[in-house]
Formats: C-alpha cells, structure tokens, sequence
C-alpha cells in the first residue's frame, strides 16, 4: 500500500524566525518572545475540539497570496509543518498545530472582492465570517445559504474546508454546492487558479472540489468565487412536539414523501432542548414531550407559505404532534433559533464529552437513533442526540457523567466504534459536515477500504510532496 509522504521536520529555530520576519514584515510574525505573541500562541494551541492543545512555534498573519506563497515555499525548503488557520470554530481538531511549525492565520484576508449582482456570484477572501456576507449579500436582496451555527463566527475558507452545512442544507445544499471556483496556493509555493463565474465547467478533473473539504491539507485557499440566489421573501417557523425519539425522523420523511421540502428540519431530543433553553435564559415551551422537530418553511408569497404550513401540519399530525408551536412573530422565531444554535455549546458545559457527526440516509434517521441509544446503553455512556433530520445528519453527543476515568477511556472508543459501525451498515459515513481532522481519522478504515485510502494518500503526496501541510489531519 503506498505510504503517507515523508514527515521529517526540522526543529523551529530562531534563523527561522527571523527568515520568516523577513519574508512577511515583523508586525505579522507572531512569536513567544513578546507578550502579544505569546497570547496569540495560546490562542491558536486550540479550537473548539474538546480540550485538545499543541502549540505552534510561530503564527503568521498573511494579507496576500503572494505572502501565502512565500511562506509555504519557505516551509517545503526547511521542513517545517504549516497549519492553516481560520476562525478556530472547527468540531474535529483540523486547525490545531499537532507538529507544532507555523500556524497560518488566514484571518486578515477578509475583503469581500466583489458581490457581481448580474452574474450572482461573490468573490471574497478566505477570512471573512460567513455571517458577514450573508449580511452584506441580503442587502443586495440576494441569499448565501450554507449557514453553520457558528456563522457570526466561521470564515468561509474554513467552511468551504470542511464542506460546512447548517439547517439550511436540507433545501439548499451546502459549501460544496456554492463554491463555483478558487484560489489556491500550493505547500511549493506556486498559485493555482480553478473554476471561476461559471455555472458550467467541464474542463478537466474539477479541483475546486477536490480541494473542499480537503481540511488544509493540499492547498491553502486564498480566494472563493460563490454562488449567490435570490433570497426568499416568506419564511414560517414551527416547533413540533413528540412522544417518542423516532417519531420525528419518521415524521421527517413523511413530509418528503408529501413533496414538501422545508428549508430547516432540525431534531432535538428533550434533553437537547432543556440544554439550549437552560443556556439562552428562554422558557421550555413543551417540557413533556420526548422529541422535537423544529420546521422552517419559506418562500415568495404568504400563498406559498400557507400551502406549506398545511401539508405540514396534515403530516405531522399523523405523527401524534398535533400540538404545534407556530413563531408568530420574526422576534419569536429568532428566539427559537437562538435555542437550536446553543444546543451544541450547551451540551458541552454538562459533563465531559465526545461529540460525533453522525450521517446516514434520512429515511434509516430513526434506526441510526435506536441504535446509537441501544449501543450506548451496552456500554453505560449516555448520550444527547440533536441535528439536522432532514439530511439524515444526526450530532451524537456521548457524555461521561458519572463513569470513571478508567471506564470512560477503555469503553468510549469501543462504543464510537460500534456507533460507526453501524452508521456504514446504514449506508452513512463518519462526518457530515464537521470534518475527519485529527480526531476522527482513526476511524476512516471504517468506512473506507485500503483501495480508497491509497488513492487519497496519493493525492496528498501529488500537492504536498514533503507532507508539510496541516499534518497528522485528515487520513489515519
Ligand atoms: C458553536 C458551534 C456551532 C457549529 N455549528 C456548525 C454547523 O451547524 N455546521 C457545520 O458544518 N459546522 C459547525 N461548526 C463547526 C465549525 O464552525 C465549522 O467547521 C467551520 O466551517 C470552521 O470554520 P473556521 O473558520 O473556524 O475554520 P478553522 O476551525 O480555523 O479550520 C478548519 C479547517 O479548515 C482549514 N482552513 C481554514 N482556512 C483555510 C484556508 N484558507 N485554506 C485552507 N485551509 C483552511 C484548517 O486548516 C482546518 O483544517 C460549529 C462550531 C461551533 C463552535
């Protein structure tokens, strides 16, 4: 089988430093020898990724393409490992400097090149926040969909590495669907160019998106041509409760079997919801009920919103949720989704815990949940389950609680396994839209077999001979 390429780095020195002070302006060149730079460091030894830490020798703060290049050139001449970095918002490790080297701050490229309203498409760079120009599109009466949770805080380039989704995606799509075309530097140095304004492309292997979802390990992403839609003018949103954990996801492919396609489908079993209503300050509106869906429907006229909300209700009546909650108002419905995007966080505080991102066809939705609660309950680790229903993307939260350290650590991988395991004999996979990173790849000959590996392996030696970039991420 052909090997990962060869991943022997150099310590970092201070020649280096200064090398690399030279190369981009001082100012930019982050280090351990003032205080600023020292914050930085610690700030950039972590992501969101449960409590992992490694701390980069350095971190630069590129402005340009051409900085982006000098600074991987140098770093394949010396050996030394070189982490993209976005916001940090990431769930499965990818930004963190495992080999230490060089984090890559990307944060500073953050100009929005361009909204082109006759072609609808945006050009931007890779560090601005997602919400930022979703904002600055919706002035322009125009729609980005992919809508991560995170996205008053994610940069696009970190969305489009990891494929981002959000409860958007059940009508939209995600990143990949939005990405017509990038800028990207290779770990040698040199600047490549794909796609572009262009709704058709058939030239040649598509490497725009081969490098989505790519984690930084081939290239880094300088510039984003996206697609852009009219934004709907109606939206409505429904909170529907049930009385069993299946129920909804059931529920969930009734609707499409009906021909509606909601534009938000979200689950939340009872103890997700009391976690985000607990963490927003906001009252539990059906404390009794097991399960919950929350529903948005949206469109260009109250006509179109109407025929919606009925087929909605017949469905989900069938379903014994009989009693739902319609947001009445936009301040109300912005309540709710202030709930659903806490959940993740609010989880989280309770106890020591392992998330998973679970995704399998969204008809097999409620037997994943019986065997993601029955494969749990075998090994005494509890779980919150919460996510998007209607793309069959389930967010597996396993909680230590009350084991000990011995019993968590000795049966946590076995019981990821199994959940795995049984996600593949579903027909899904290991990650959904958080990413393989560094703490998932162990997994990936779960669902991937040598065949498949070895061709990604090639891959990553054909952009990255020297294994520079982003080690230790992605491929187990
Ligand atoms: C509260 C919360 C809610 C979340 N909700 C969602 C959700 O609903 N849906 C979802 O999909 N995710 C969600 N996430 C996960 C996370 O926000 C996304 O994965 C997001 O896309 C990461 O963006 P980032 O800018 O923070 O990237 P980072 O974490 O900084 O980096 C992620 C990866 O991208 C690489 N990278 C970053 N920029 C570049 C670049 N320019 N070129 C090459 N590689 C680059 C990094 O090396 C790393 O591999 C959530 C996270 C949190 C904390």
């Amino acid at each position: 089988m052909a090997k990962e390429p060869e991943q022997i780095f150099q310590p970092f020195t201070a020649r280096h430093l200064e090398a690399l002070r030279k190369l981009v302006g001082a100012d930019r060149v982050l280090a351990d020898d003032d205080a600023n730079g020292a914050e930085a460091l610690e700030t950039y030894s972590h992501d969101f990724t449960e409590d992992l830490r490694f701390k980069p020798s350095v971190a630069v703060l590129a402005r340009s393409a051409e900085e982006v290049s000098k600074v991987l050139a140098f770093a394949t001449r010396e050996r030394i490992p070189v982490t993209p970095r976005g916001a940090g918002t990431g769930l499965s490790g990818a930004a963190l400097p495992v080999r230490g080297g060089i984090v890559l701050s990307l944060g500073k490229m953050n100009r929005i090149l361009e909204i082109d309203t006759d072609n609808l498409m945006a050009v931007v760079e890779p560090g601005v926040i997602t919400e930022v120009l979703q904002n600055a599109v919706a002035e322009k009466g125009l729609f980005y969909p992919p809508d991560p949770a995170s996205r008053g805080s994610c940069m696009l380039g970190g969305n489009l590495s990891h494929c981002a989704g959000g409860p958007r995606a059940v009508k939209y799509g995600v990143t990949k669907d939005y990405v017509y075309g990038v800028e990207a530097v290779l770990p040698t140095g040199e600047i490549v160019r794909h796609g572009g304004k262009l709704l058709k492309n058939s030239t040649g292997y598509n490497l725009t998106q081969l490098l989505i979802g790519s984690e930084g390990t081939l290239a880094v992403i300088t510039k984003i041509f996206l697609k852009l839609i009219p934004m709907p003018t109606r939206k409505s949103l429904v909170l529907a409760p049930f009385d069993s954990l299946e129920k909804p996801a059931a529920a969930v492919a009734a609707l499409f079997q009906a021909g509606l396609t909601p534009s938000a489908c979200e689950y939340m079993e009872r103890e997700a919801l009391e976690a985000g209503c607990r963490q927003t300050s906001e009252p539990n509106p059906f404390p009794n009920a097991t399960a919950m869906l929350l529903l948005e429907v949206d469109g260009f006229s109250d006509a179109e919103i109407d025929r919606q909300l009925e087929t909605l209700s017949t469905v989900l009546e069938r379903f014994g949720a009989a009693d739902m909650a319609l947001a009445d108002s936009p301040e109300r419905a912005e309540r709710l989704w202030r709930i659903r995007r806490s959940i993740g966080e609010a989880v989280k505080t309770r106890a020591v815990y392992k998330e998973e991102d679970t995704v399998v066809p969204r008809f097999v939705l409620p037997e994943l949940l019986k065997r993601v609660k029955s494969i749990c309950a075998e090994y005494g680790v509890a779980s919150v389950c919460y996510g998007h229903a209607g793309d069959g993307n389930l967010h597996v939260n396993l909680l230590k609680e009350n084991l000990s350290d011995d019993a968590w650590n000795s049966e946590l991988p076995k019981c990821i396994t199994r959940i795995f395991e049984a996600v593949r004999d579903l027909g899904g996979t290991v990650s959904g839209e958080h990413g393989v990173g560094y703490v998932q790849r162990r997994y990936l000959p779960i669902v991937y077999g040598p065949a498949e590996l070895a061709l990604m392996r090639a891959i990553k030696r054909a952009f990255d001979p020297a294994g520079i970039l982003n080690p230790d991420k992605t491929l187990p």
